[in-house]
């Protein structure tokens, strides 16, 4: 079947090749036969529910942010419409700090957020740099590390009750306090991973296709393993520089 995905302004939001998540998803999809049909989305196109099974944002420095940040906004009432019927969302870096309500940059500007996770972000003096390494569980009794990459400014503090996205083993996560990395709402999850993200971890990538058919058919498909060497080669590379650095500045 055909995946539609919408990526929301990729041509300012795709640092740290944040584009590769979208090669990674659309290599496995074939791998299963399935096609994925990558939509470009602006300020001046139109996003009508049902029409996207995922979409995703990637990360960018505060220029690019502030940028994009009141279009993006603009889009609020459409995204939140779509993903609260079932589309999934990958929201990184910058990209996850405007889906919450706001973003204060490092200029002190309040940039407008989606709104659609529950989390505000205030931007730091010394930035958290380096390797990350996550333990998730997005399927109940599921536990699964996630590692990657993270450079931000901002601080995200998640509003009570929010869920994180997992919680941290090495890195500084979401404020470098909280212990706790990203935001998961159902189908929509916002993380600081960069690296790409989905190359060095390939289950978070088949959760979230398993999902976005759901979105289509009604029922997550059980994908069968494909032979991950590499990628698990490249996931215990990165396991092992964030537990090297910890979390320190
Ligand atoms: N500009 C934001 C910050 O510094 C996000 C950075 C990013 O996407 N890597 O926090």
């Amino acid at each position: 079947m055909k995946i539609v995905v919408g990526h929301l302004f990729p041509d300012y939001l795709n640092i740290y090749a944040d584009r590769g998540n979208m090669a990674v998803l659309a290599r496995r999809a074939a791998w299963r036969g399935h096609e994925l049909e990558v939509r470009g989305l602006g300020a001046d196109d139109a996003l009508r529910r049902g029409e996207h099974d995922l979409y995703y944002i990637g990360g960018g420095q505060d220029r690019e942010q502030e940028l994009i940040a009141p279009a993006l906004a603009a889009h609020g009432e459409a995204l939140r419409a779509a993903v609260g019927a079932g589309a999934v969302l990958l929201a990184v870096c910058g990209g996850y700090q405007l889906m919450g309500r706001f973003y204060r940059d490092q200029s002190g500007n309040d940039l407008p957020g989606v709104g659609l996770l529950p989390l505000h972000t205030v931007a730091g003096e010394l930035r958290m740099i380096g390797d990350v390494l996550l333990e998730c569980e997005l399927e109940p009794g599921e536990r699964r590390t996630l590692a990657g990459f993270e450079n931000h400014a901002g601080r995200t503090y998640l509003d009570e009750g929010a869920e994180p996205l997992g919680r941290v083993l090495a890195g500084f996560g979401n404020d470098g306090e909280s212990g706790y990395e990203g935001c998961r709402s159902g189908r929509a999850v916002g993380t600081y991973l960069h690296g790409p993200l989905l190359p060095r971890n390939p289950w978070l990538a088949d959760w979230l296709l398993a999902q976005a058919i759901a979105h289509r058919t009604g029922e997550a498909p059980i994908f069968d393993p494909l032979e991950d060497d590499l990628e698990a080669a490249a996931h215990e590379v990165s396991a092992a520089r964030a537990r090297a650095r910890g979390g320190r500045f």
